[in-house]
């Protein structure tokens, strides 16, 4: 089987997917209602250009730079390090980002795309709304109509979201079908676009949907990698050896792994949520516990029933709460060159007090996820080895989740 072939032999493997159809290996593709393929081919075309063109790149890096703060700092975490006394422990801090988190680097990408191709209007979907609110914010930033879809179980759940993204002045539109989230809030946004593709360009938050979009969201997230990588030679004149980084739909994992993929001495690990623990029925561990699928538009993994329906996924971190995964990861996962572990609600509540006193950073329960791996990880690791966690955002949103969590302990 060629794919036994690539698993036992990845130190030759090259990483320069997609191929032309959009597939990562047996994963990506494009499953939408035939009406958008126009539209998908349209917008492959105009992200080609765009890559390769030099005004757009200096322009987006411009954008990064006077607006989202990069580069974001490589912080040394002296604390946790001792903690664990074996290999250093580095946190790239995205947590630094303007709105908190990597999502914003994405968002500005696709915006700046939407403008080059002459659209006028962006819409998105969004589950806990962080999405939402990096959509918001960049279309306020560059003055674009934005319509962003929410279940309304989710609007109701996430409240001061939902006021983040009106008063950036973003239409936010309730959608009562289904088990009224964010799978029903997509196919919405999906009609959305069927109807209004002309003037409408649709934002996708991870690297998940058709195809060109995980290939997007990685391209617009991999500045994560790309810097980690030349500060980390400044600090340390050398390599990490190992990355970790949690995963949701796989955007803040994929741009830091993506430079560092053809490197073979790199241990490279994500990490999903186990929720109540990955063997039970309330977890979101994809590549864990799921099987191949359909969802969103490309071939993956997901949690579904045996008769094939999406099971609902569950952790305490609303950005890790998915039941797909980017068809890279799966592709990764397939061919063995990441590895992939999930971290339950108790181990990750337990990384983010541990961080925050240790550091003082509140990290992003979804962060924490990463965090928590440390606790099984460090023992296997040696002095002069170094670590390097995606912090990819900050808890800051989850204070009222957290004091819930103390509380009730207490
Ligand atoms: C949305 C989010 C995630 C998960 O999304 P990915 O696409 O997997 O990166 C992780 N961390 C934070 C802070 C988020 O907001």
């Amino acid at each position: 089987m060629p794919d036994q072939q690539s698993a036992s032999d990845h130190k030759n493997q090259t990483y320069t997917f997609p191929d032309e159809r959009g597939y990562f290996g047996k994963f990506g593709g494009k499953y939408v209602p035939e009406i958008l393929i126009p539209a998908l081919e349209e917008l492959e075309e105009s992200y080609l250009n765009a890559k390769n063109d030099k005004a757009f790149q200096v322009n987006y890096r411009k954008i990064l730079q006077k607006y989202v703060g990069r580069e974001t700092p490589l912080t040394f975490a002296s604390r946790l390090t001792k903690h664990y006394g074996r290999a250093k422990i580095f946190l790239k801090r995205e947590d630094l980002c303007h709105t908190g988190a990597h999502k914003i680097n994405n968002a500005v990408g696709q915006v700046l795309l939407a403008q080059k191709m002459g659209k006028k209007r962006i819409i998105a979907e969004t589950g806990a709304g962080q999405h939402g609110v990096a959509t918001a914010t960049v279309c306020a930033k560059f003055g674009m109509e934005c319509v962003i879809y929410m279940g309304a179980e989710d609007m109701r759940r996430q409240k001061l979201n939902v006021d983040r993204m009106r008063l950036l002045g973003a239409e936010v539109l309730q959608v009562d079908s289904g088990s009224r989230t964010l799978k029903d809030a997509t196919n919405e946004a999906i009609r959305d676009w069927v109807t209004n593709v002309e003037d409408t360009f649709y934002i996708i938050g991870s690297a998940v949907g058709p195809h060109p979009y995980p290939m997007m969201a990685r391209d617009f997230q991999r500045i994560i990698g790309d810097e980690t990588k030349s500060q980390l030679w400044t600090a340390e004149k050398k390599s990490p050896d190992y990355l970790l980084a949690c995963l949701g739909g796989g955007s803040n994992a994929i741009g830091l792994f993506y430079p560092f993929l053809e490197d073979p001495d790199i241990r490279i690990i994500g990490v999903e949520a186990g929720g109540l623990g990955k063997d039970t029925d309330k977890t979101a561990a994809t590549l864990s516990k799921g099987s191949h699928g359909v969802l969103h538009g490309s071939r993956s993994f997901l949690l579904q029933t045996e008769d094939g329906q999406v099971r609902l996924p569950y952790s305490i971190s609303a950005g890790l709460d998915y039941p797909g995964i980017g068809p890279e990861h799966a592709h990764l996962f397939d061919s063995e060159r990441v590895e992939y572990v999930a971290v339950d609600d108790k181990e990750a509540m337990k990384a983010v007090q541990l961080t925050s006193k240790l550091e003082g950073i509140i990290p992003a329960i979804e962060t924490a996820h990463a965090i928590a791996w440390l606790e099984k990880l460090m023992p296997d690791t040696e002095k002069g080895e170094i670590v390097v966690i995606n912090c990819s955002g900050r808890g800051d949103k989850d204070m009222a989740t957290i004091s819930k969590y103390l509380n009730s302990k207490t």
